[in-house]
């Protein structure tokens, strides 16, 4: 059957490193029988200046009706002062897809461990995945207040909640290292000594994968001291927040990092985890290899299209470790360059 694929190029740079990842997701499909079409949505600040809203209901609608979502960046300087914000869309589109597993895979790749912040001997082979709970927690949890002299949040894990994030990463570390990291703060917060209970009887479906548990100050320094030692890392949502940013600071630039938000019932998004790069955009000069990356977990996680996942990760490796680098990554490479280059890539392995 044809796989419907939305793609929301967005603001930005979101145009240019969209049209760069449908480039490779065509050559990397070419000879296999994967059928898909692409349906071009407004969202974000194209859209407030088409239509008024930045989530028009024509995106919405084909949002809910498509296989996949791919989303490239929102926003930019033009449309933070209005009533209506990209922003907004996409806290409206996530709320709407019900999105609850946010997936943030960290690799550092070994040609390019100089331009980590971190010394080379510590960084080389990272390679790791932080899974995060979206909908729930501490942002959410009810009652919530500030009052003059004093305020207070309230975080509530159901087992439900935890149940289906602890899913998420059993699934994803099988097909990995199998090493599952769960971390908590299960010596203070009785929501994490749930969370630990409901992780332990998790694990028992999936007895070929390793749990362990750590406290989220230990992981903080783990993870910029012994990177290398995680494998999945699987946490609740204010956790999450800050771990997966600490993580994001590992390859040096946010231009090859991907993302994933798994919804409870519909299609998946995916997408760089960066921004709309306003500083940068339209100067072709954007790394297109987040937004490729995201297409290629598209592959796996939504089509489970290993082969072709693969095969575009490879290319985007490939490409750096021959030194076709946009100027974040220290090259001269232009968005269309690098695109080329991973396009050559992915038909020769092809
Ligand atoms: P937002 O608030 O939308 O998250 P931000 O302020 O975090 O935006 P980003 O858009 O994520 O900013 O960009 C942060 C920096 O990283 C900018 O200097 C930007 O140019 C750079 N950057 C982000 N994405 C890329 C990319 N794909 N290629 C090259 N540089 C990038
Ligand atoms: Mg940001």
């Amino acid at each position: 059957m044809t796989k419907r694929i939305v793609a929301l190029a967005g603001d930005g740079i979101g145009p240019e490193i969209m049209e760069s990842a449908l480039a490779v997701l065509k050559a990397a499909t070419q000879s296999t029988d994967f059928d898909y079409e692409v349906e071009n949505e407004l969202f974000g600040g194209s859209a407030i200046d088409a239509t008024g809203t930045p989530l028009p209901s024509e995106t919405l609608t084909a949002c809910k009706q498509a296989d996949a979502i791919l989303l490239a960046a929102i926003g930019g300087p033009r449309w933070t002062q209005a009533e209506q914000t990209p922003e907004k869309g996409l806290l409206a589109l996530r709320k709407a897809l019900q999105l609850y597993a946010n997936i943030r895979p960290i690799k550092v790749a070994d040609s390019l461990i100089h331009l980590s912040p971190l010394k080379p001997e510590i960084v080389l082979g990272t390679d790791f995945v932080v899974v995060r709970e979206l909908t729930s927690g501490i942002y959410f949890g009810e009652p919530r207040a500030k009052e003059v002299q004093q305020a207070y949040d309230t975080n509530r894990y159901t087992v439900e909640e935890i149940e289906r994030i602890m899913h998420q990463a059993f699934v994803i570390a099988r097909g990995r290292k199998k090493q599952v990291t769960s971390v908590d703060k299960a010596n203070v917060l009785a929501t994490s000594q749930l969370w630990r209970e409901v992780a332990e009887q998790v694990a028992k479906e999936y007895p070929d994968i390793t749990l362990e548990h750590q406290y989220v100050d230990s992981a903080a320094m783990k993870l910029v001291t012994n990177p290398t030692a995680f494998d999945v890392i699987v946490t609740e949502n204010l956790f999450g927040d800050i771990l997966s940013d600490e993580g994001s600071v590992l390859p040096g630039t946010l231009g090859v990092l991907p993302s994933a938000s798994h919804s409870v019932a519909g299609a998946s998004l995916y997408e760089p985890i960066h921004g709309s790069a306003p500083d940068i955009a339209g100067k072709n000069c954007a790394n297109p290899v987040s937004m490729v990356l995201s297409v290629a977990m598209m592959m796996r996680q939504s089509f489970q299209e290993e082969g072709i996942a693969k095969r575009i990760e490879d290319a985007c490796y490939n490409t750096m470790e021959k030194g076709i680098l946009t100027p974040d990554l220290g090259g001269k490479a232009t968005t269309q360059q690098m695109t080329q280059a991973i396009i050559d890539e992915v038909s020769n392995v092809a």
